[in-house]
């Protein structure tokens, strides 16, 4: 009883938020309902920004809220994402060009990642589409790195080879994100030209006190620098998680114990304010 009652206020939710998201692609809407935000990644050598992920969060709707994690998988089902996907490259990249015009020359190697779902890669047209993307505010594609999380990738192996070794012939670079959680292969892995892999959460959540997170994301470090990757730890939520991924070999740190992910605005002042964690 309990249960089922759960269940169909579940599929009402869903019901609810995926009219909500098709009304708002629908009337070309996406510009008002959608935002990005950006969460720093430190590198632990200098302990100076390094990166910026963007993140993109939906409004809500007369008084109805859902985090990213709820909308993107609706998104996916739908396809919307494939149309989200160009709003979020397009918005991302004149916020970084911004960045550029005005601090540039304090921050010179700066760079973003974007996240991209499978479904967005398979798109025919999205290495054209982001290319013409980049050409247009005047940034290289060495400046943008797509975030792919290994399950993504793991779906369709072989084509996901194909499909970056081409965008990595245009310049773009790549980080395998949520690593650890997807199962692949040493021999995949060594195809992908990837430049980066990043921790996934759950094995950094715990590694200040759990023996075995640190054995999980030691082996983890170890593999991916023995296979020329910049390691990426996410989900550092205080001191001893930072202290404890960089004694392991991390080179980057990104969590709420550097900083939660910042509007534009505020990001904008954070860079011009203080670039030293
Ligand atoms: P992700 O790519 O693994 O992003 C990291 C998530 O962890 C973000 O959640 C971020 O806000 C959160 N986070 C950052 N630091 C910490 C921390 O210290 N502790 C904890 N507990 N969480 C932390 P968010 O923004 O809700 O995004 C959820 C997922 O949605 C992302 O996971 C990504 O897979 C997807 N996503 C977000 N933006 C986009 C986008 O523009 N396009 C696509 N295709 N997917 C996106
Ligand atoms: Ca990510
Ligand atoms: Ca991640
Ligand atoms: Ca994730």
């Amino acid at each position: 009883m309990m249960f089922s009652d759960t269940l169909r206020d579940e599929m009402k939710r869903k019901t609810v938020l995926m009219n909500y998201l098709h009304h708002t692609f629908r009337k070309h809407l996406v510009a008002d309902d959608f935002f990005t935000v950006y969460q720093p990644i430190i590198d632990v050598d200098t302990g100076m920004l390094s990166h910026m992920e963007s993140l993109v969060r939906w409004r809500g709707k007369e008084g109805m809220r859902a985090s990213t994690a709820e909308i993107i998988p609706l998104l996916e089902e739908s396809g919307l994402i494939r149309e989200l996907g160009y709003f979020v490259f397009e918005r991302v990249t004149a916020d970084f060009r911004q960045i550029i015009d005005e601090l540039g020359d304090s921050v010179p190697d700066l760079k973003i990642t974007i996240n991209v779902s499978l479904i967005q890669l398979l798109d025919s047209s999205f290495l054209r589409q982001i290319t013409d993307i980049v050409t247009r505010y005047g940034l290289h594609p060495q400046q943008i790195i797509i975030e792919i999380t290994e399950t993504a990738l793991m779906q369709q192996p072989e084509k996901m080879i194909r499909i970056l070794n081409s965008m990595s012939e245009r310049g773009f670079l790549f980080a395998i994100d949520d690593f650890g959680t997807g199962y692949s292969s040493l021999s995949y892995l060594k195809h992908l030209p990837a430049a980066y892999l990043k921790i996934d959460q759950s094995f950094v959540k715990d590694i200040s006190f759990d023996e075995r997170s640190q054995v999980i994301a030691r082996s983890v470090i170890v593999l991916g620098k023995a296979l020329g990757l910049k390691i990426i730890a996410e989900g550092v939520e205080d001191q001893e998680t930072a202290h404890m991924v960089s004694r392991l070999g991390s080179d980057y740190l990104q969590g709420y114990f550097c900083s939660r992910p910042l509007p534009f605005a505020e990001t904008l002042s954070l860079i011009r304010g203080r670039f030293r964690f």
